[in-house]
């Protein structure tokens, strides 16, 4: 394997015209079907050799990549840093477990077909489409890419339009390996393109984005039964008992809800603190947010908000929130001088308030007042969405008993997105959060075609399955069903 670098960076990815729309995806798949059929045919091994490969390509030559991604997101230099190595993280993980994970196993027949062998395999799906958001247009993505490569499919991968360099970048990244086939590709293009692929005929879609374009990604998908994974958006609450750690709690708080400028699926939106140290926390969380610098500098804690229109939907937040008897602790509608949004802390926010039932997807938090841990699960339930949640708390079985009970798919105990770099946990929302799992050995399966084979070893000591069926047979049947399962 030669792998050629630095990579060209900005290879100034084709933006369709109206008519073209679409037009690079058809010939993408067709490209990724055949690229699928080497893939796929390859043992986990080899497969393992390639991506560890891909792997050292994109970190030796990531700097190019954090350039890429500074320009197209706004953020700051050290943050698109971090992306990468729990994109990177990813990788290692999908490629070394891939095989553990899906080799075909065999499985116990059970007493009545013990003349059978009986097996499960995990075969490749052929070609899955991947559409990916803007907010970290590397980690989001890879949680698909990764997987579905380590699986034995090829991908088709139509980044964020705001990102597209930092699609075509990854793609690059894997055509500069000189493997025979383009096993990872980029189309471009704004939600037409998206649509273009759900159309195309891809085995697989797995879209990361809002709840609203999911619905129309799915009602696409329907149409030819193409099966989907939804990563969607979240609204995740920290909750906060009295017993918790206070400046610990505050400090994750802080990097949840305002790192990345609070553009993160899974931030902390939602802040419920146990009464009795309600005070304590706000002014340990306004001490940690209210002198962070916003700004296009790598000094920065966080920068621009990416997608221009998410300012007006801050704005509105807020503003609902204030009008409702909310207060503002720190910043206020003031703080939004769009392309930046400076720290927003509300408190004693309505729960019916825009603020905390819609995704708000900016450095704005708010906290809310609960008697106790089990009204802070409560509350932190009452949404549409589940993505994930965190609970402070020194008492490791309360702990645990809220992590039964929150209904999301990750829970993090005494700190916040510690699920990230974990490449053994599955990731995946409920309800309005979306279904189906990326990232560990569920990962790998949710891109994985499940097939069941049983083989006939000897006859049947019990003839069940024949046309010419004996009446010892039936009368040995019903015993078992009466007497022994009937027990
Ligand atoms: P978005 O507007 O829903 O877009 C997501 C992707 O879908 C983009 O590539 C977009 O293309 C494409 N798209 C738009 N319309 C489409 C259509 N009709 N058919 C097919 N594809 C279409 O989301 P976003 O603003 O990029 O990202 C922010 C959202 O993503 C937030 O809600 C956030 O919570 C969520 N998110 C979830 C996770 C997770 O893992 N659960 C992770 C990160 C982000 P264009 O950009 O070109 O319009």
């Amino acid at each position: 394997m030669t792998i050629q670098q630095p990579i060209a960076r900005h290879q100034n990815p084709q933006q369709p015209d109206s008519q073209q729309f679409g037009a690079e995806v058809g010939p993408a798949v067709e490209r990724a079907r055949v690229a699928a059929q080497w893939w796929g045919g390859l043992d986990f091994a080899e497969r393992k050799t390639w991506m560890l490969e891909f792997r050292a390509t994109v970190a030796r030559t990531s700097a190019s990549l954090i350039d890429t991604m500074r320009e197209e997101t706004g953020k700051p230099k050290d943050d698109a840093l971090l992306e990468v190595m729990l994109a990177v993280e990813h990788l290692t993980w999908a490629a070394k477990n891939a095989r553990r994970v899906l080799r075909e196993r065999s499985v116990f027949p059970g007493p009545v077909s013990i003349n059978h062998a009986a097996s499960v395999r995990y075969q490749p799906m052929g070609v899955v489409g991947v559409i990916g958001p803007w907010n970290y247009p590397v980690y989001t993505p890879m949680g698909s890419i990764a997987y579905a490569m380590a699986a034995g499919n090829a991908v088709v991968f139509k980044p964020s339009e705001l990102t597209p360099h930092t699609g075509r970048w990854l793609a690059e990244a894997w055509a500069s390996l000189g493997a025979p086939h383009p096993v990872l590709q980029a189309v471009t293009g704004d939600g037409r393109v998206g649509e273009a692929l759900c159309r195309a005929g891809v085995d697989k879609l797995a879209f990361t984005g809002s709840t609203a374009t999911a619905k129309k990604v799915m009602a696409v998908c329907a149409e030819s039964l193409t099966p989907i994974v939804v990563e969607g958006g979240g609204k995740d609450a920290l909750i906060v008992d009295s017993s918790a750690n206070i400046e610990a709690a505050a400090d994750f708080a802080a990097f949840g809800a305002m790192g990345n400028a609070g553009q993160t699926c899974a931030g902390v939106e939602r802040v419920y603190v146990v009464d009795a140290v309600a005070d304590r926390f706000v002014a340990a969380l306004t001490r940690r947010v209210e002198n962070l610098s916003v700004g296009d500098g790598d000094g920065s804690h966080y920068g621009r908000m990416t997608l221009p229109r998410q300012v007006d939907i801050v704005r509105d937040q807020v503003e609902d929130a204030i009008a409702r008897g909310g207060r503002a602790v720190v910043g206020g509608p003031e703080s939004i001088r769009a392309p930046y949004v400076d720290p927003i802390v509300l408190v004693d926010v309505p729960e019916d308030s825009t603020a905390m039932s819609e995704e708000t997807f900016g450095p704005t938090v708010v906290v809310n007042r609960i008697k106790d841990l089990d009204e802070g699960v409560e509350k932190a339930n009452a949404s549409k969405y589940g993505l994930g949640a965190s609970v402070f708390t020194a008492d490791a079985d309360a702990a645990e008993r809220a992590a039964e009970r929150l209904r999301v798919g990750v829970v993090t105990i005494n700190s916040v997105l510690g699920f990230a770099a974990v490449g053994a946990l599955p990731f995946g929302g409920v309800g309005d959060s979306g279904f189906g799992r990326i990232h560990g050995a569920d990962g790998l399966r949710e891109f994985s075609r499940v097939k069941s084979v049983a083989r006939q070893r000897f006859t049947a000591p019990l003839g069940l399955a024949t046309m010419t069926r004996k009446r010892r047979d039936v009368t040995i049947a019903r015993w078992l069903l009466t007497r022994v399962y009937g027990r």
